[in-house]
């Protein structure tokens, strides 16, 4: 297999170095955008000279739609093809290019595009593009996870409106959020997945309660969702009613490849090693002799992870859509990230447990440990994924 670019692919890696070195400001570097934006609380002049920073890097992508590279040039993207897309994603990673859109870009956006009318592309493409309009996913529900066709949220049609009542819990920024993409339950005698349409839902309509759930790293993102006599209108009605599964699973990223994730475990590895080959001395022999091999095997893993990415994006190139092979990228990336803090936090010893800027490697070990629990649930358990591949990868029976 041959690694290399070609001379076009040559020319636009170049070409997207030249605009980093150009246009990312060293200040957002491996930053993420604040979702405070809409806030009317004044700011600081600190803050107000970090949005101008985020602002005209927000501009230089926009200029060149690179702010969505895959969608259709007339929806403000570039019309990029896979391997271009690759290789931008690439080179962000490698510096640290913060991309820009949320949930929004990730999700809605090419949904809206496949399965939306011109008026709602009109009414919200712009929105998610300048980042102005933050969106959430409201999928998961106290009961319905995994098995996300259950969920039992309501929508009941009353003249041109429905009103939803139910709940949804995980809901990632539903506290920031101006907007929710939403799944609910609109035939409950049709079979289970022929029921559901996909809503769109101002945040700030009547009804609709947030309550905040802080996490294990004391972090607030996650949160549940209340629906209480919720009207919403039969033209935020995504596709079909009673059709929404189709569209709420069609929401396939063909925007990021999973190359960012390899990168960013390769960097923290090489961090790790820095920190190992600067304190080697002052660590008990045995610890040192541990971690040498630790790191030895993280470091194949990332080398296996890349090329797990590198297959699915030369399938994408050559026309195919991965499916199972997602599942074994997103499988092994996400242990291996886990894998990777674990092995963090044994190399500093009891370290380890102080989750302090002042701890070797400013207290990232402890915090990775216990922030990494995450990633093999978000986005489809480790055990789906195992479904998956045994039976959609190996032909293995369900049952
Ligand atoms: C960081 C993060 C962000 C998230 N953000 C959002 C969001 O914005 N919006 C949203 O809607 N949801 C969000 N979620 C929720 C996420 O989609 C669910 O947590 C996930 O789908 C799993 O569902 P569950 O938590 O209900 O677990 P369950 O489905 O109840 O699973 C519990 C356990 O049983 C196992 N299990 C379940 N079914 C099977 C099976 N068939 N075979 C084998 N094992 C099985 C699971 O693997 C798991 O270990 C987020 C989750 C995380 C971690």
């Amino acid at each position: 297999m041959d690694f290399q670019d070609n001379a076009n692919q040559a020319i636009w890696r170049t070409e997207v170095k030249d605009f980093l070195n150009e246009y990312l400001p060293d200040e957002i570097r491996n930053r993420y955008p604040s979702f405070a934006t809409s806030s009317n609380a004044k700011k600081t002049p600190e803050q107000e000279a970090e949005e101008e920073k985020w602002e005209s890097w927000r501009v230089a992508l926009a200029e060149r739609g690179w702010i969505a590279p895959a969608w259709p040039k007339e929806y403000g993207g570039a019309g990029m093809g896979p391997m271009d897309q690759f290789i931008l994603s690439q080179e962000f990673a490698e510096r640290g290019a913060p991309r820009l859109g949320g949930l929004g870009l990730m999700m809605l956006g090419p949904t809206l595009i496949a399965h939306g009318t011109e008026e709602q592309k009109k009414e919200h493409i712009p929105g998610i593009l300048s980042g102005k309009i933050q969106w959430c996913q409201g999928y998961s529900e106290p009961g319905s996870g995994s098995d996300l066709a259950s969920l039992q949220t309501r929508a009941v049609r009353d003249g041109d409106d429905w009103v939803i009542n139910g709940q949804k819990i995980w809901t990632s920024l539903a506290h920031v959020a101006d907007w929710c993409f939403m799944l609910a339950r609109t035939d409950p005698d049709a079979p289970k997945h022929r029921g559901i349409t996909y809503f769109l839902l101002d945040m700030k309509t009547p009804g609709v309660t947030v309550r905040p759930l802080v996490n294990m790293t004391n972090g607030h993102d996650f949160n549940e969702v209340f629906f209480e006599d919720v009207r919403v209108p039969s033209r935020n009605i995504i596709g079909e009613i009673n059709r929404g599964w189709y569209a709420g699973t069609t929401t396939l990223d063909f925007e990021r490849s999973s190359i960012g994730t390899p990168i960013g475990l390769r960097q923290a590895v090489e961090k790790n090693l820095d920190w190992l080959r600067e304190h080697k001395d002052d660590l008990p022999e045995t610890t040192y002799a541990a971690a040498k091999h630790d790191w030895a095997d993280r470091w194949i893993e990332v080398q296996t992870s890349t090329m797990l990415a590198y297959r699915i994006i030369s399938m994408q190139d050559a026309g195919e859509i991965p499916n199972s092979e997602s599942s074994i990228a997103k499988l092994f990336t996400t242990e291996l990230s886990q894998r990777v803090a674990k092995s963090a936090a044994q190399m500093v010893g009891m370290w380890g447990d102080i989750n302090d800027p002042k701890a070797p490697l400013k207290g990232m070990p402890g915090h990775g440990y216990v922030n990494q629990v995450r990633e093999t649930i978000a986005g489809g358990t480790s055990e789906i994924q195992r479904n998956i591949i045994a039976t959609r990868g190996l032909g293995l029976p369900r049952t």
